[in-house]
């Protein structure tokens, strides 16, 4: 872990993603999940090498940056730049794992997740033993029917469904749903918009978007 964090006993939040670039849809979801879900801290995780979506279009030294960037003075979030830093594929099974062999071992972990990495769980590495090593928290994301799920998430949800307050009375194996505001930000969306030449100002933070122009990330060439 690159930022040390005090270690309480609530439940602790996990984000990952490739956060390529992280924008305020990110931001938004882990503190609003932060009151929400009741939790203690978020810990943010960017992806190294995400075997099940293409490559990632900045390095992962400019995505952690951009991560270092954008949590910067947020006392509850902390950073974990193990996956990024590593050479192997990023599994969030085998980072949980990881998490479980240290001080976190009992510690309730809640997986944030937007309703669209939800709906497509299925298709991450040994998904269905996610659920033995933390819960999950799905939020809801602008565009996305939260109804609409392959047959086996959807009788896995109704079986494991809880209420928020299930999440610190265990480590693992609940899933909770939660509304966040609606923000129709996407990192594709910002990419796509960069690619351009046009403005993606207050869709990210301002120390995100100095960095992507000082390092001439997402441009046409
Ligand atoms: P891309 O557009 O490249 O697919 P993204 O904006 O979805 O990227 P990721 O890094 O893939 O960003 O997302 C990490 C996590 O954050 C995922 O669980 C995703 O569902 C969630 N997320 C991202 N943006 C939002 C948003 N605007 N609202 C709710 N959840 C979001």
């Amino acid at each position: 872990m690159s930022s040390g964090f005090p270690s309480p006993d609530g439940p602790l939040g996990i984000l990952g993603g490739t956060f390529d670039p992280v924008h305020f849809g990110h931001l938004r979801l882990a503190e609003e999940a932060l009151d929400a879900l009741g939790l203690d801290q978020i810990l943010w995780i960017p992806a190294g090498r995400p075997p099940h979506r293409g490559r990632p279009t900045a390095s992962p030294v400019d995505r952690l940056a951009m991560v270092r960037c954008a949590l910067e003075g947020h006392p509850r979030f902390a950073l974990d730049d193990h996956e990024v830093t590593s050479d192997a594929s990023s599994y969030t099974v085998t980072t949980l794992e990881r998490l479980r062999t240290g001080p976190l071992a009992t510690r309730p972990l809640v997986l944030l997740l937007g309703a669209d990495a939800f709906a497509g769980l299925m298709s991450w590495h040994r998904w269905r033993e996610l659920l033995g090593l933390a819960h999950v928290a799905v939020a809801s994301r602008q565009g996305v029917d939260a109804a609409v799920l392959p047959d086996e998430l959807s009788a896995l949800l109704a079986r494991r469904r809880g209420p928020l307050a299930a999440l610190a009375g265990q480590p693992a194996g609940r899933i909770v749903q939660f509304p966040m505001t609606p923000l129709g930000i996407s990192a594709s969306g910002i990419r796509a918009l960069l690619r351009a030449g046009r403005s993606a100002r207050y869709l990210l933070p301002e120390s995100v978007l100095d960095y992507i122009a000082r390092h001439r990330l997402y441009t046409a060439s």
